[in-house]
């Protein structure tokens, strides 16, 4: 037996449990030993009944009485209650809505209890309320098992209970505790106090105190936002070897900076020099621009492409989807076109669409002049990264909203060998610092710190049901003024219902009761993702040029969409939304001079009372937002990291500054002492695994 030996071949394992570990991920005996509890129970002390207090925390020892399901008719509710007795006394426990406990726990049970003491509101009782069971089978010796103990309770699967993992993984960690290496240098473990691992995972599954519960979490912590810091640098050292296509600062900028119809802010004027300078390298550049929604980061992209093309060069932009590709699409040709320098051609790719400048063409041309070098600027989805498209002398790609781009893809997208395109990427995801130097600690970073002159705050507000009429004349006051308003629904149509989407608005009921109904005088018009690529356009286009009053449309304008004149945003079943996204539906509006004002509507009156929707109302920064997303969520949600390959678990770790820092700097210690880590091997094979299981692209 060691570290690699499949799961199943352990003994009592066998088949049987081997598909319901793998469930869990654990396929060797490794996964087993590194799958963590996920909190503790202090067992240690257990409680006569006849001592509790209102209030504490109790676990208390004793036998079920008695235990029944009762329905409450009124509220919809199942209680559980139980009459629990020991030697000193008798307790009830209940539990609301799970049922299921009676399957489980019977009359005559032996069990613990551990939970919160309250006092009943009726009979001033005392009373357990919804605590944790932990059933105490005739077999076991209670004392010995599971008193004067802290217990692991791990992340389970139907099966495999914490008990049952707990009686596999000791004889286990027993035997092998010599075959698990260290990776940490030791020279990092006594700076910084960190317990050896064997010691450490001894003390994670089987605790001798709580305090060394906490050791031991703090140097797996360690390690492993360590892995992720020196992988990171490890790509950013690598990127430094590539070679770029240096492109040389025009001053026909200049002119494109005075021709605009408005002033650059200081913090967009400061960005655009970063990324220029960057450009003059002949190393590649790997750049993220991060702005609120609404900051203007087209117009810098805008300034990155007229450079490259004044230097004969092509530049990729992609976005992320087929409406705001078209959009970038319009936008750079209108801000590109100008009698000062030579006229530019732009393309656009999409799944569906290709077009050069104002004209339809075919794939097959389309993608000759891609090759040729004939196109200045290719504009698109993802349908840009297909292996068809080769560019003949590609030196920029621009990713907006996505966050990032190998230097493979970057490659792949070249027709020969050698210099690799440079990259800056475009979001308004406002990532942490903590984050930024972390997961993205190979991208230097051009904030936007400030919103262009003018803008308004977008008044926000969660609105009720009895509120409805009154909004709808709000919006019939704003588009006699001339303005637009966007509504969003959850969902495209009511039929085809499942469960996830009863009662939430859909965009085509929505839209024959407002055209009806409620605004029979207006144009109405609808957007989803299931309208074919040519209607979505001729609406936005109408919607664009105010032929159009009220939009009615889906999740699909989340990111990007321009249009000033629109001054209204309802929202449709806000609680189903995330806090980054319902921020992004928001930016939607208050791009223009005027007040803008976004509504939220909610299914429930629950939801009204929201922590997220609250957080919107009272936040107009993505910034302060992002903090709060990430405290509601986890930063494994809210950037994608989930997806990534890099594990959940450390997301907690990024949130601390101190970690993120000491880490860091340790990880550059150690690539400047052996940048290519032959003299710390052990961490050396650790980081080369993430290398081919991670992606942070
Ligand atoms: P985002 O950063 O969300 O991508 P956009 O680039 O779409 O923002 O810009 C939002 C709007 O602000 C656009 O209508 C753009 O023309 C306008 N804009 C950009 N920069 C400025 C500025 N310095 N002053 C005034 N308006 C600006
Ligand atoms: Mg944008």
């Amino acid at each position: 037996m060691n570290l690699f030996t499949p799961i199943q071949e352990v003994p009592r394992v066998g088949k049987q449990y081997q598909k319901k570990l793998n469930k869990l991920g654990i396929k060797t005996v490794r996964d087993l030993l590194f799958h963590f509890p996920h909190r503790y129970e202090d067992f240690s002390s257990i409680i006569p009944i006849k001592e509790v207090k209102e209030g504490e925390n109790v676990c208390i020892q004793g036998q079920i009485m008695k235990i029944e399901n009762i329905m409450t008719w009124k509220r919809r509710l199942v209680i559980t209650t139980a009459i629990i007795e020991d030697d000193s006394g008798k307790i009830n426990a209940t539990w609301f809505n799970q049922p299921y406990l009676t399957n489980t726990l019977k009359e005559n049970d032996f069990v613990y209890l551990a939970g919160k003491i309250t006092k009943s509101k009726k009979k001033s009782e005392l009373y357990l309320s919804s605590p944790i069971h932990e059933k105490i089978s005739d077999k076991e010796d209670p004392r010995t098992t599971h008193t004067g103990r802290i217990i692991p309770i791990y992340p389970t699967t139907e099966g495999v209970s914490s008990r049952w993992i707990r009686y596999i993984l000791k004889p286990l960690l027993n035997q092998l505790e010599d075959e698990i290496k260290d990776p940490l240098p030791k020279q990092i473990k006594e700076t910084d106090y960190l317990l050896p691992v064997n010691k450490a995972l001894k003390e994670i599954h089987f605790p001798s105190s709580l305090k060394l519960v906490e050791e031991a979490t703090k140097r797996f912590d360690f390690q492993e936002l360590f892995l992720v810091q020196l992988y990171v640098l490890r790509k950013k050292v690598k990127l430094k070897k590539e070679k770029a296509i240096p492109l040389p600062y025009n001053n026909l900028l200049e002119k494109f900076v005075i021709l605009l119809s408005y002033k650059l802010t200081d913090s967009q004027k400061k960005c655009a020099w970063e990324i220029i300078g960057d450009l003059e390298k002949d190393q590649p550049m790997n750049r993220l621009l991060e702005g609120d929604v609404g900051s203007g980061k087209t117009v810098i992209a805008a300034m990155a492409i007229l450079n490259t093309a004044l230097s004969s060069k092509q530049t990729a932009f992609m976005a992320p989807t087929e409406i705001l590709a078209k959009q970038h699409f319009a936008t750079i040709k209108d801000l590109l076109s100008s009698k000062k320098w030579r006229k530019l051609n732009i393309g656009l790719l999409t799944s569906e669409d290709c077009k050069i400048n104002n004209r339809k063409t075919t794939r097959k041309r389309f993608l000759e002049k891609v090759g040729n070098g004939k196109l200045d600027v290719v504009i698109g989805t993802h349908a840009l990264i297909q292996k068809n498209v080769k560019f003949e002398r590609l030196a920029l790609v621009i990713l907006d909203e996505q966050h990032r781009f190998g230097v493979e893809q970057r490659a792949n997208l070249c027709e020969k060998k050698g210099p690799i395109p440079h990259l800056l990427s475009m979001t308004a995801t406002p990532i942490p610092r903590t984050l930024a130097i972390s997961v993205y600690g190979d991208l230097d970073l051009s904030l936007l710190t400030e919103m262009p002159k003018g803008r308004k705050k977008i008044i926000t507000q969660i609105v009720s049901p009895e509120e409805r009429r009154a909004i709808y004349k709000f919006i019939e006051s704003e588009i006699k003024k001339g303005r637009q308003a966007f509504i969003l629904c959850p969902r495209i149509e009511a039929k085809n219902t499942n469960k996830r989407w009863s009662g939430a608005k859909a965009v085509k009921e929505e839209y024959d009761k407002l055209s009806k109904e409620i605004f029979p005088n207006f144009k109405i018009a609808t957007l989803h993702g299931k309208m074919d690529v040519e209607k979505k356009e001729k609406t936005m286009k109408k919607f664009r040029e105010n032929k159009i009053n009220i939009l009615i449309t889906t999740s699909v304008i989340e990111v990007g969409i321009d249009i000033p004149n629109a001054t209204v945003m309802i929202i449709e079943g806000a609680e189903r939304f995330g806090l980054a996204q319902l921020h992004q539906f928001r930016g939607r509006t208050g791009r223009g001079k005027e007040t803008s004002y976004c509504f939220l509507f909610t299914e429930s009156s629950g939801a009204k009372s929201s922590e997220r929707l609250k957080a919107l109302v009272s936040s107009k920064s993505g910034f302060e937002l992002a903090e709060k997303d990430l405290e509601i969520r986890g930063a494994g949600n809210v950037f994608g990291i989930k997806q990534s390959g890099i594990p959940d678990s450390i997301t907690k770790s990024l949130m601390n500054p101190f970690l993120v820092e000491k880490t860091r700097n340790w990880a550059k210690r150690i690539i400047k002492h052996s940048p290519d880590l032959k003299k710390y091997p052990r961490l050396k094979e650790r980081v080369e695994h993430m290398e081919k299981t991670t992606h942070l692209e």
